[in-house]
């Protein structure tokens, strides 16, 4: 099963409109024809609707960082997934690290969110990981299991969504698990989200954290590491579109 490759950038919350629109047409018409990645860039919510005007009509694909699960009422300060939608997305992401520890996100949270993301006709990515101290403990498939199996929505289909490992304590500090590490625990994550999918060799698999030009080959080529989800080094153009290039 061939499954292409993702490259997404998160921005988390960064950059003005001004900044926001140049990386994003440095992004468009840096890409190169042919190219073996799907780009996505994930910029904040008050970005998408500019960044959605720079991609129009590019390769780059544009995504959210976050939705809410449900589709409209009173919930001050959060989006609904229709409408990011509406403004062009086609991928959010649920989960990330940062929502569970800075919004008490848990995955039966997270699970509805995927939910909305799927019914607004939106790829989820659903992000898993363990602490340091979970792997430190031995218990880290145990943990980004759990995760899987408690964050993927019922009746999602292997094409239908993207699960990204991102170790928390990979994430911004420049260290990653080693290529090993990472294969078992892909490996571990396949088998465990085919379990739910009915097969899982059509389902994409990133690995984030601390992803940059000069490491992303060695992650990219493992078997079952489909792309890859970059914060920090999303942020320049020219190290962004380094880590697309890098997949065989
Ligand atoms: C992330 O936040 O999703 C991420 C992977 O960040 P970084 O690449 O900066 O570690």
């Amino acid at each position: 099963m061939t499954r292409r490759a993702l490259i997404a950038g998160n921005w988390k919350m960064n950059m003005l409109r001004a900044e926001g629109e140049a990386l994003a047409a440095a992004l468009a018409s840096g890409l190169k024809p042919g190219m073996a990645a799907d780009l996505l860039v994930c910029p904040p919510a008050t970005l998408l609707a500019p960044v959605s005007a720079v991609l129009a009509g590019s390769a780059v694909a544009l995504g959210a960082q976050d939705c809410h699960m449900r589709d409209s009422g009173a919930h001050t300060g959060d989006i609904a997934a229709v409408m990011l939608k509406d403004l062009g997305a086609a991928y959010v992401i649920v989960g990330h690290s940062e929502r569970r520890a800075d919004h008490g996100e848990d995955d039966a949270t997270v699970k509805a969110k995927a939910g909305a993301a799927l019914a607004a006709g939106l790829t989820p990515i659903i992000c898993v990981g363990e602490t340091e101290a979970q792997r430190d403990s031995g218990e880290a498939e145990k943990i980004v299991g759990g995760q899987i199996l408690g964050s993927v929505p019922d009746g999602a289909s292997q094409s239908g969504i993207v699960i990204a490992y991102e170790p928390v304590w990979a994430i911004g500090t420049g260290r990653t698990p080693t290529v090993d590490d990472i294969a078992a625990m892909h490996a571990h994550m396949r088998h465990v989200a085919g379990r739910m999918l009915d097969g899982a060799g059509a389902l994409r698999l990133l690995y984030g954290g601390s992803v940059k030009p000069g490491n992303a080959a060695e992650i990219l080529a493992l078997e079952d590491v489909d792309g890859a989800l970059v914060g920090g080094a999303s942020l320049k153009a020219e190290d962004f579109l380094a880590i697309a290039a890098a997949v065989a």
